[in-house]
């Protein structure tokens, strides 16, 4: 691993970088990750940081079943990712679809289109327990190996810089 390399994983562990999707939840689930961001959680005061572009993206939360209209947006912002990455499923939608399941307009359940490395169940789940959720993600990334080398070193870096 180049000191690059290291130095990135070491800045990932204390401010990994979030990207929310909701794939056709009810918006309970948002309300609820919403609220992490909120004084009375705050996340940000961690390090974390939620992002707008899923390029710039360490983690990437879903919300909601999956539907058919959103499977192409997911697929997309996966792969837009850089490596390391990781899934969490926020609420009981993207693990089981929940009371979307048998839903002609359903392509989920989420683990069956992408890998996920953390459930997080709740119908919503709690703040306290989306945050829990979001740091077993980080502490599962550094077994996913290094980013992509100095070229995505220097586009997390350059990613909150002004144009
Ligand atoms: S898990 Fe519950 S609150 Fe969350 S999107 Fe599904 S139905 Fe809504």
């Amino acid at each position: 691993m180049s000191v690059i390399d290291k130095l990135v994983a070491r800045s990932r562990r204390r401010s990994p970088w979030l990207f929310r999707l909701n794939a056709g939840g009810c918006n309970g689930c948002d309300i609820e990750f919403s609220a992490c961001l909120s004084p009375r959680y705050d996340v940000e005061q961690t390090g974390a940081l939620l992002v707008g572009s899923a390029r710039h993206a360490d983690i990437l939360c879903v919300t909601g079943p999956v539907t058919r209209g959103s499977l192409a947006a997911l697929e997309t912002i996966f792969a837009q990712m850089g490596d390391p990455k990781a899934v969490v499923a926020v609420g009981n939608c993207p693990a089981t679809c929940d009371v979307f399941a048998g839903s002609p307009v359903i392509a989920g359940p989420l683990d069956g289109l992408v890998p996920v490395d953390v459930f997080v169940p709740g119908c919503p789940p709690r703040p306290g327990d989306i945050i829990e959720g979001i740091a077993r993600a980080v502490a599962a990334l550094p077994a996913k190996g290094a980013r992509g080398g100095k070229r995505d070193a220097k586009r997390k870096r350059g990613a909150g810089k002004k144009t």
